[in-house]
């Protein structure tokens, strides 16, 4: 059925499921799978290998005379059980065995498939140098989640099945072969050598991997097991400073989770084409190389160790507790994602942990109003991996958090720990976790589940304030604008929830002209007096008896709960609420509300704080919310933010100048730019804005010296990941009318240009052609055609990037090409995503665009006017 398709228009929500989603149950089990050993040559010239896959088998009944297995586009030779030929069929896809001995409950059988795997597209990539690219390291490397293992061995495929492994494969001998478990023996054998790994602990077909390349190995340990880092020759350095807390993080997470550390050993293996950030296979992590920083990258590079923590957290939470079926991937995806957080929390303190927590939940909420909304648990898709969301990754994330903020503290880790300690080695649902927290602590969450896991959805809270001086009270009503009325049939909207409001007081020493005072000291923080209210209907006030009147109002105390909020507070508590509540989301939320006000007033209290704040999440976040105030005093606040300690906040003030487009702003980035800065972001950043401003500001900037200016950029910048020169590149392609700068950015696109460079070059395709004559039009469909031909994930993704951006029917028909051709169900959805908007968008694109122009020429003009006004008026008082 397909009825989800044809009432879209009139929600404000996509659907997730595509056209051909269907529920997914895992198959049912012939019986255990106990082991399986995986005996592979590898001929990597012809990227190619021939092996044996051995899988024991304890059936779990008698007479079972056909076994189905999953293996796609295998050439499979022969088929034994205990050593006797079996007959087969194999459609490319499934690999059906006829028995010849019917199975005997609990008797052992081990099934050998003899296989041969020529130029494989899926499941094992063959990584190796060619004419563009001479210095490409060879490596072999595994990929195996979701359903993908199938691709490299013949297998039961599916995560409900556990088992031990053993892989054992020989490699030409300059090269090191990386896989499960312990190594147990080696072998050389004229130019090769055996590589022989054991994993004793069960395990999933999915996490299963090998690893083969020339690599550096850098060794570290945690309580006599070898944590080993192994990188391209040269990078030692790097390794080290990416991954060099790891023992550390060890520690951390093993006492956090109640369970020490499960194997006998861990590795990071960074190689090079990796189609993901990292991919937690057991006890051997493959990530990208990409994430390898220099020491410039390191100032400000913090999603490395992101990266390191949240595939190590998987070794308990997805290795070591396995999920039974993919649409329960939120606990394991959700506990890495909020591991993060611990860790942040652990490392640089509470204020850095709320801040992550916060880009955590804002990148969920851009998946929910800009893509889809989901529960997080369903089974309904076309392809597993179209669940790696922002979903199950950021809300899951949030969802553990409320689970942590109902606990609290003591409880949530006895409840986590019971978790682990009772699933060790298992599979579980996400009911397994709701029992667990039911045994250590008595409480039952399902009400917080319902809400946020089994429906999709959060709440949008609009909170008002008012004082009554008369009678001491404070009036807080709270809306939850995502149910539409306040009539009982949109009841189901409504989120209840018990929800701590706080009224703050600031010590005298604090109302002094905040101008010339420090940050006040952490001591002097205020502690707000806090009520907990029961919030569920449309529309509720309540009243707090207090004995004076509060300077701030905190709702949500420590912002524990996903949502949004908009607060509709007057400006002076506002303002005190920026300078004085110690929860650094809430000083944000107030910075947001501040600005939506807008006023001389606010542009001061916002540049005082870009200037005093403590936390440097705020100080960016500020910097941004005065862009959005159209005033030109707005400048003098920001221009400072650029001299901030902080590279992010650098960087946020960066961007934010790039929204005032006036000659003014553009003399500091370019100076900035010119001058250089320590961050690559902050650069990149700095690059990408004097493209924006000079091509859509007021003030007439002469094209030619900006393009020479980003055109130097390009010469003389590369570096780490090539981020400074594609800042450059955005930058370039802000000149949707120049074909130069055009010109330029198709230079980029050609093969041989270092990838990541490459891959910013073909994504700014898109941005650039909407302004293009069409000739030029016609060239850069051209180059994307070409492009998309190329079967790289990366190259297909950017290519998407592009053409989703074009306003063009013909857009569509490449993307549509990319859909049918992919083998990635990543490319495919994305690019069926993108062709859906595409044919919503062209055609009031073109009307909208001149509409937009003649708009900002009116804002402009009335921020001059306003700007003059507020001037006029500040001199009068
Ligand atoms: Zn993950």
């Amino acid at each position: 059925m397909s009825q989800y398709y044809f009432d879209t228009e009139n929600k404000s929500h996509k659907p997730f499921e595509l056209p051909g989603a269907r529920p997914h149950y895992n198959p049912d089990r012939p019986g255990q799978v106990e082991h399986i050993f995986l005996d592979i040559n590898l001929d990597i010239p012809n990227q190619s290998y021939h092996g044996k896959c051995s899988i024991t088998l304890t059936p779990i009944r008698d007479g079972i005379n056909r076994l189905t297995l999953d293996a796609v586009n295998l050439n499979i030779k022969s088929v034994q059980v205990d050593e006797v030929s079996q007959n087969f069929d194999y459609d490319g896809e499934k690999l059906s065995v006829q028995l010849e001995q019917p199975t005997e409950a609990n008797k052992r059988i081990v099934i050998a498939i003899a296989y041969l795997v020529e130029k494989p597209q899926r499941g094992i990539y063959f990584i190796k140098p060619d004419k563009h690219y001479p210095n490409k390291p060879t490596q072999v490397w595994t990929q195996g989640e979701d359903e993908d293992s199938r691709f490299w061995f013949p297998c039961f495929d599916y995560p409900g099945q556990l088992s031990t492994s053993e892989i054992r494969v020989r490699v030409p001998k300059h090269l090191i072969a990386i896989s499960n478990g312990e190594l147990i023996a080696t072998q050389e054998d004229g130019d090769e050598k055996i590589y022989h790994w054991s994993q004793q602990q069960v395990h999933p077909t999915y996490l299963m991997t090998l690893a083969v390349g020339d690599f550096a190995e850098i060794g570290s340990e945690w309580k006599g097991k070898p944590i080993t880092y192994y990188v391209e020759k040269g990078r030692e350095e790097d390794a080290q400073r990416s991954m060099g807390k790891t023992p550390r993080m060890t520690e951390f997470l093993s006492e956090k989770y109640g369970y020490p550390y499960a194997f006998p050993k861990y590795a990071q293996v960074c190689v090079d084409d990796f189609i993901f950030g990292g991919m937690e296979n057991t006890s051997t992590t493959l990530l990208t190389d990409r994430c390898l920083l220099d020491e410039r990258a390191a100032l400000d590079n913090y999603n490395t160790e992101s990266l390191v923590v949240h595939e190590l957290a998987h070794q308990w939470f997805g290795d070591l507790v396995v999920i039974k079926h993919w649409s329960h991937a939120w606990i394991k995806e959700g506990m890495a994602s909020y591991s993060e957080v611990l860790w942040t929390e652990h490392e640089y303190g509470a204020a850095a942990a709320a801040y992550y927590r916060l880009l955590e939940a804002r990148s969920y909420l851009a998946e929910d109003s800009s893509r889809y909304r989901r529960p997080m648990v369903t089974h309904v898709y076309r392809e597993a991996i179209e669940l790696y969301d922002r979903h199950i990754y950021e809300k899951g994330s949030c969802v553990y958090h409320m689970i942590r903020t109902e606990l609290k503290e003591d409880l949530f880790w006895k409840a986590i720990q019971t978790f682990v300690q009772d699933n060790a080695h298992k599979t579980v649902e996400t009911v397994d976790l709701l029992r667990a927290i039911e045994t250590a602590t008595g409480r039952n969450l399902l009400f917080l589940f319902d809400q946020y896991v089994y429906r999709g959805g959060h709440p949008d809270f609009k909170v008002a304030y008012a004082w009554d001086a008369d009678s001491k009270l404070a009036k807080v009503t709270v809306t939850q604008t995502q149910a539409t009325s306040g009539n009982n049939s949109s009841s189901s909207n409504l989120f209840d929830l018990k929800i701590p409001i706080g009224f703050g007081y600031v010590q005298h020493q604090s109302q002094v002209d905040h101008q010339d005072n420090p940050p006040l000291p952490s001591h002097l923080t205020p502690h707000p007096k806090t009520f907990t209210v029961r919030v569920h209907e449309y529309e509720q006030s309540f009243y707090f008896p207090l004995e004076e009147k509060p300077q701030f109002i905190s709702f949500d105390v420590g912002n524990n709960y996903l949502k949004t909020v908009s607060l509709e507070y007057p400006v002076p508590e506002l303002k005190a609420q920026l300078e004085f509540d110690p929860d650094p989301i809430s000083r944000i939320y107030a910075a947001e509300a501040l600005a939506k006000k807008g006023g001389l007033e606010v542009v001061k209290a916002l540049s005082c704080a870009l200037k005093k704040d403590p936390d440097w999440g705020v100080r960016a976040e500020v910097a941004k919310q005065l862009a959005e105030i159209k005033l030109d005093q707005v400048f003098d606040g920001l221009v400072a933010g650029l001299q901030d300690s902080s590279a992010h906040t650098r960087r946020a003030s960066v961007e934010a100048l790039a929204k005032i487009k006036t000659q003014e702003s553009y003399q500091a980035i370019q100076e900035l730019l010119q001058k250089g800065d320590p961050s690559y972001y902050v650069e990149a950043a700095a690059a990408r804005s004097v493209g924006a401003i000079a091509a859509t500001g007021e003030e007439k900037l002469k094209e030619e010296q900006v393009l020479d200016l980003l055109k130097s950029v390009l010469d003389q910048r590369a570096g780490w990941n090539e981020v400074v020169r594609s800042g450059a590149i955005a930058g370039l392609a802000e000149f949707k009318t120049s074909e130069a700068a055009l010109n330029l950015v198709m230079e980029y696109t050609a093969l041989g240009v270092p990838q990541p460079l490459r891959l910013a070059a073909i994504r700014a395709l898109g941005k650039i052609s909407v302004g293009q004559n069409a000739a030029n039009l016609e060239r850069i469909l051209e180059r994307l055609t070409e492009i998309s031909q190329e079967t790289f994930f990366l190259t297909q993704v950017a290519a998407v990037t592009a053409l989703g951006q074009m306003e063009t029917p013909k857009a569509i028909t490449i993307l549509g090409a990319i859909a049918n051709r992919t083998p990635d169900g990543r490319v495919r959805r994305y690019s069926e995503e993108e062709i859906s908007r595409l044919q919503k968008n062209i055609g009031t694109e073109s009307t909208l665009l001149q509409l937009r122009s003649e708009l900002d020429q009116l804002k402009q003009q009335n921020q001059e006017l306003r700007s003059r006004l507020e001037s006029l008026e500040a001199r009068s008082n």
